[in-house]
Formats: structure tokens, sequence, C-alpha cells
């Protein structure tokens, strides 16, 4: 990407988590439209094993649409998204099972507020994954602890806060094992003093070697998780580079536009 810029030296280690290896998922050329409204254009982006990639625009420059087409929650109109080298299903098993390996996090957490936290969680394992309900338990409480919330395991969504239940929404995501995490502004329907206790179990995450796809307006975890900065503009990746590129000397005058409103 940047050849007067080694990658894989000690150093530079943050560029590609993997810079030989095939990447996890891959996008060559996508481009979506919503009627005639063109969203994303020629979209190419490679996303490594073990990278944590910060998916940074202003609103409506497409980021939530980018994530909804690598879980394919939205169809593409060209171009091909590959999750470790094959190309995302369309329908039936084999889109379940992609479902399973891409897991999805989004602002508003979407539990099911008639189910415990526990059958929130052991839900999609049991019901998509077959695994046997004690097993699926056991690794739902697992997971609740590693969250920080071991002693909510029967409590309803509702008598949650915002944060606990978004860290709910991540344990339930993980349960899945998933291969890659998509997180579309998990902190922004949050109180202020709920968003740290989220962004610690991402940068946790992240530092544990999970692959994420993160769009978020949380500069500091940007800085801080993010081994790829990505810059959308109007559907167009204007920009990519490590933290320390963006942030420090931008390149285009979107980008330090943008900066400017929100640092
Ligand atoms: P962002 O997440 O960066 O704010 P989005 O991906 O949500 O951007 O939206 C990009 C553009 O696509 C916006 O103009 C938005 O209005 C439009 N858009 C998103 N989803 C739909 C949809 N389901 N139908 C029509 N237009 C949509
Ligand atoms: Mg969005």
């Amino acid at each position: 990407m940047r050849p007067d810029h080694p990658t894989n030296t000690p150093a530079d280690s943050t560029t590609d988590a993997n810079p030989g290896a095939d990447p996890l998922v891959r996008l060559t050329k996508v481009n979506k439209s919503f009627g005639d409204h063109q969203v994303l254009f020629d979209i190419d982006l490679d996303v490594h094993a073990g990278e944590v990639v910060v998916l940074l625009g202003a609103s409506g420059s497409g980021k939530s649409t980018l994530c909804r087409c690598v879980n394919r929650l939205e169809t593409i109109d060209s171009g091909s998204i590959t999750l470790d080298g094959v190309p995302l299903p369309a329908e039936g098993r084999e889109l379940a099972r992609l479902r399973a390996q891409v897991g999805m996090v989004f602002q508003s957490f979407n539990l099911f507020g008639h189910k415990s936290v526990l059958e929130n969680i052991t839900l999609a394992p049991v019901r998509v994954n077959g695994v046997p309900r004690e097993q699926a338990v056991e690794r739902a409480r697992e997971l609740l602890a590693r969250v920080g919330l071991a002693e909510k395991a029967d409590a309803y969504p509702a008598e949650l806060s915002g944060g606990q239940q978004q860290r709910v929404a991540i344990a339930r995501a993980l349960a899945m094992g998933p291969r890659l995490l998509l997180f579309d502004e998990p902190t922004s329907a949050l109180d202020p003093e709920m968003i740290k206790e989220v962004l610690d179990v991402m940068v946790e995450l992240a530092a544990e070697g999970m692959t994420m796809l993160v769009v978020t307006h949380e500069m500091g975890f940007a800085r801080r998780a993010a081994d790829r900065i990505v810059f959308l503009d109007q559907g167009r990746i204007l920009e990519t580079g490590t933290p320390q590129e963006f942030f420090g000397a931008p390149q285009t005058e979107r980008a330090r536009d943008f900066l400017s409103k929100i640092l």
C-alpha cells in the first residue's frame, strides 16, 4: 500500500497484522446503490485476521452500509466480498453459517426484551449452531464473566443499563464463535459514563487478537486500538493509514475537515 514504508518490521507491525497471508475479508470494487442513489463506489478493502480496522467518515458516508454488506444484511450491485477467499453466500444454510462467522454489534443493542440475558446469549448457538444447551449455557457464563456481567445471567434487558446491555450484545455475538466482529457505532446510544465500559471490552477483544471492523466516533479508541484507519467520504475510501498517519497527517482536505469537526 505504501511502498516507501516497510510493513513487517516490528516498529510498524500495526499496519497489517499478517501482511503475507490472504485477508480474512476482501472487498473488491464493491458498488452499492439504493434505487438511483449510489452509496458505495468501488470499495477495495482487506481485513486480515487479527486486524482492527476503524471506519471513519461523516454521517451518510456509507459506513453502516459497508458493514451491512459484509455480513450480507445488504446485497451488493457489483464487485465481490469474500470471507477467507470464498464469496459471501446468497441464501440458505450457507448464509446462516456466514452470519455465525461474522458477528455484528449495533448502536441499538437489539436484545430480545422478553428473554433473559442467558437466553439471549444461548439462543443462536443452540438453534443455529446446534450446540447442546448445557454447553451453550456454560460458554455464555464464561462470556458474561469476560464482559464483567457474571451476576446478570438471569436479568432481563430492561433491568440493565445501556452499557450493560451492549456488553451482553457483545457476549451474544462472541457466543457464535465469530471470526470477524462488526461494530456499528456501538457506543453512540450510551450515556458518557457507560461508553468506557463498552470500549474497554472492545480494547480487550482487540488485544486478544479478535478481527474487528469498527465504525465509531470515539477517536480515543481509534487511536489506541486500530491497526488501520479507513476514511470514507461520500461512499469512497479517501484515505487509509495507521492512526498515527491518519490523525497526525491527514492527506486530504476532506479528512482534515472531518477531524476538525470531531476532535
Ligand atoms: P453512515 O453509516 O456513514 O451514516 P449509511 O451507510 O447509513 O451511512 O448511509 C449512506 C447513505 O445511504 C445515506 O445517504 C443513507 O440515507 C442511504 N441509505 C442507507 N440505508 C438505506 C436504505 N435502506 N434505503 C435507502 N437509502 C439508504
Ligand atoms: Mg451509520
